[in-house]
């Protein structure tokens, strides 16, 4: 399904360029061969699949980006209908059960049921006495989510209509873009019922003081019917929209990183590759984030503004990471590991102080540590890797602590760099046990993948977790739109909708609506 650079020769002609394979760049490429055109997409990476691929090493897997998927609970969801309408068989998902997430304040644990109800219910027995708040929360998250349906659609509206309409569609859901903290602290008195309900924001990168509103409704939203795993792991979403792009006469290629976007006239061309070789098509669409194609792949005089206010100066690279990839030579089973995520969390609920701590003092408590089991999780693990478990343990990281690395190789950055990874490595790994203690003595195999794996890999100049940061600015400015300042060149993936699975492939549709000048949703309903 995928050609190497390396190895193999592009030719022929092509309608359109997509530059990286993730879920975003995908999903254009897909919406636009189902139209019929003929789409070449130029992976860096010697895989494909962005944040979907799948990390092997020593007989083991695990996922790099992808650790559950909300909104697949039933046919008719946003979700499943692009992924229905642009993979070419369906992807299958396992349901995590009643409860998907497990955060853990000290000793102290509050699950996160599935189904609006149960969810609410739960939250009461752990907090009777905001009985009321709770439920005006949910009522809220919902609002909040469905006033977003607008906001994100104007992103694809042409010009001239983006003129008359963009105020009128923006509105609603910017009533909703103040800091989470702001918001929940209107009506919900107990500041520990905030943090549990802002537990998840690990997912989106920004603690309640930080993050917006209306990227937490959308997150809670999205998780309120449940987790679920695509059976297979998260490879599938590659290896199911792939042959939609490919049937259709185009090309996937991986180690083709390209460094320029070529411009003629101020319409883009074509792109220029790593090794020299320019290849053309009337249309790019570049899927590497705002600040790799605005400072690296186009001259800065292309960036956009708005009165004279530079996009790069209104929006922030999203926080780093690091995870912890661990192999166990046993069966899931008899290590009795659970499909829940568990959020570990310090013995206190305030998550901003947490983080600021840690970020000032990497020697500070750990502010969020997240534990994935994939092995549990997927109904198909056993079959690809009998007697085998995974697990994968993440944290937040502020890149400045790898800066003086950023300069030397991969695999070979030096033993001060190997020190403070096994420093690490093994507070996340007793926080681990602390939990599932049966897991001690049983670890056959664990590696840190660091800020810098992530920038080696996936080329996020700062180590983004999540692309752009999430924050009440991002959501105000007006610039983060398919659309750019060069005729014929076009943005797509999370940092034009939201990080996650959903907001990536959400960016699918709506870079291929503003391209085609259609809008593409009708053809899914
Ligand atoms: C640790 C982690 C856990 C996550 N967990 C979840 C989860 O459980 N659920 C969920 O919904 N979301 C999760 N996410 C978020 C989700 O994975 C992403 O938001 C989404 O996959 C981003 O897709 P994208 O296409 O926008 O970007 P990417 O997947 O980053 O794709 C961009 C692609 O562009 C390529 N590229 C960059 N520069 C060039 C170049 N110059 N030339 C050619 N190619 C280039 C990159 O190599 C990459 O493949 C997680 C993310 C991380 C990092």
């Amino acid at each position: 399904m995928t050609l190497s650079y390396k190895r193999d020769k592009i030719e022929g002609k092509f309608d359109a360029i997509v530059i990286g394979s993730g879920l975003g760049g995908l999903s254009t490429a897909a919406f636009l061969a189902k139209r019929g055109k003929k789409i070449l997409v130029l992976e860096r990476h010697y895989t494909a699949g962005g944040y979907t691929h799948v990390f092997k090493r020593r007989g083991y897997e695990w996922d790099v980006g992808v650790h559950y998927v909300g909104d697949v609970h039933h046919p008719k969801t946003m979700m499943n209908r692009i992924f229905n309408y642009i993979c070419d068989k369906p992807i299958e998902w396992a349901d995590m059960g009643e409860v998907y997430d497990k955060m853990f304040f000290g000793k102290k644990v509050y699950n996160y049921k599935k189904g609006k109800k149960a969810f609410a219910e739960q939250m009461k027995e752990y907090f009777p006495h905001e009985a009321e708040a709770i439920d005006q929360y949910i009522d809220l998250i919902y609002q909040a989510q469905a006033s977003q349906r607008n906001y994100f659609a104007e992103k694809a509206l042409p010009k001239p209509l983006k003129w008359v309409l963009s105020n009128r569609w923006r509105k609603k859901a910017l009533k909703h873009n103040a800091t989470t903290l702001e918001v929940l602290s209107s009506f919900i008195r107990d500041k520990k019922l905030i943090a549990v309900l802002c537990a998840q924001f690990g997912d989106y990168g920004l603690p309640p003081a930080e993050s917006s509103f209306m990227m937490h409704a959308t997150l809670a939203k999205h998780y309120m019917n449940g987790g679920y795993y695509p059976i297979g792991g998260s490879s599938v979403f590659f290896e199911r929209i792939a042959p939609t792009i490919t049937k259709n006469g185009g090309q996937i290629f991986t180690n083709a990183e390209v460094t320029e976007i070529l411009i003629e006239n101020k319409k883009a061309v074509g792109v220029k590759m790593a090794d020299g070789q320019s290849i053309f098509a009337p249309l790019v669409i570049s899927s590497t984030g705002v600040f790799n194609t605005y400072q690296h792949l186009l001259p800065s005089e292309f960036t956009p503004k708005d009165k004279g206010n530079s996009l790069l100066k209104q929006v922030k690279p999203s926080i780093a990471h690091v995870c912890l990839y661990v192999g166990f030579k046993h069966s899931t089973e008899s290590l009795n590991l659970q499909k829940a995520n568990y959020w570990i969390y310090p013995d206190h609920y305030d998550h901003d102080k947490s983080i600021n701590d840690y970020l000032n003092d990497p020697d500070a408590e750990i502010p969020v540590v997240y534990v994935s089991f994939p092995s549990a999780k997927d109904p198909d693990w056993d079959n690809r890797y009998p007697g085998r478990a995974s697990i994968d343990i993440i944290t937040l990281a502020s890149y400045d602590w790898y800066k003086k690395w950023e300069d030397t190789r991969w695999m070979k950055r030096g033993e001060d760099y190997d020190e403070f990874k096994e420093k690490l490595s093994q507070r996340l790994l007793e926080k681990l046990f602390e939990h599932e203690p049966q897991l001690r003595d049983k670890v056959d195999h664990y590696e840190l993948g660091t800020p810098l794996s992530t920038k080696h890999f996936v080329n996020y100049q700062y180590g983004e977790l999540y692309g752009l940061e999430n924050s009440v600015e991002r959501f105000n400015q007006t610039l983060l739109n398919p659309q750019t300042p060069v005729k014929n060149l076009y943005l797509t993936g999370q940092d034009i909708v939201t990080c996650g699975v959903g907001g990536a492939l959400a960016s699918g549709l709506i870079t291929a609506s503003a391209i085609t000048k259609k809008n593409l949703m009708t053809e899914l309903i």
